[in-house]
């Protein structure tokens, strides 16, 4: 069985071109502005934020394809930022890279924890780059990307009930997580067609 699934959040999709949203989260007005013009001159649809606690609220409500966010900001910092986007089950997937002035040891196996795409240090990364590897993460997505169906989610029970979903959040025969496959048919107007998976035995719950 396959749903349909529209999400109507707040997107400007005037454009006809599929353009990657991109979510910059920084407390740095000056560098957020300067990777807006970059990024909207690389064709990217951007979205700002300016510390953890907005940047958790735009991700919601603009379901980015991507979030570039830096470490260090007042109220909520990125690292808290993106456990609380792993949490909710329409964030969780989205990839999430990370900007940073110092190239520690420690955020780095934080980052990696928490599987950050990318951790990107500035001063030694050129802007151009930043774009490189950020559109790269694109590449083999091919719009289409799987998010685990966790019963503890925040939205769980409401996606489940859109979805027609009321079964087990677990496999019936191999009693592996469900996953949810998305798989985006129309970005202009965002419509994913949506199924729920076992990526343990491959089997599709119907
Ligand atoms: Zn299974």
């Amino acid at each position: 069985m396959v749903w349909e699934l529209i999400f109507v959040a707040s997107r400007s999709s005037k454009t006809k071109m599929a353009k990657i949203k991109i979510l910059i989260v920084d407390d740095d007005i000056e560098l957020r502005e300067m990777y807006v013009e970059i990024f909207q001159n690389a064709n990217f649809e951007v979205v700002v934020a300016g510390d953890g606690v907005e940047g958790l609220d735009r991700a919601t409500k603009d379901l980015p394809d991507v979030i570039f966010t830096g470490i260090v900001m007042p109220r909520m910092d990125g690292f808290s930022m993106i456990e609380s986007l792993k949490k909710t089950v329409m964030t969780s997937g989205i990839p999430v890279v990370i900007s940073s002035h110092m190239g520690r040891e420690e955020d780095n196996i934080r980052a990696a924890k928490l599987g950050v795409k990318d951790f990107i240090v500035r001063g030694t990364t050129r802007p151009i780059e930043v774009v490189e590897r950020i559109s790269s993460l694109f590449v083999e997505a091919g719009g289409e990307y799987e998010l685990e169906f966790s019963p503890y989610a925040k939205d769980a029970q409401k996606l489940a009930k859109e979805l027609n979903f009321q079964a087990s959040y677990l496999c019936l025969d191999c009693n592996e997580k469900l996953m949810l496959k998305l798989k985006l048919t129309n970005p202009k107007d965002r419509v994913f067609e949506a199924k729920i998976i076992c990526p343990n035995c491959g089997a599709v719950v119907k």
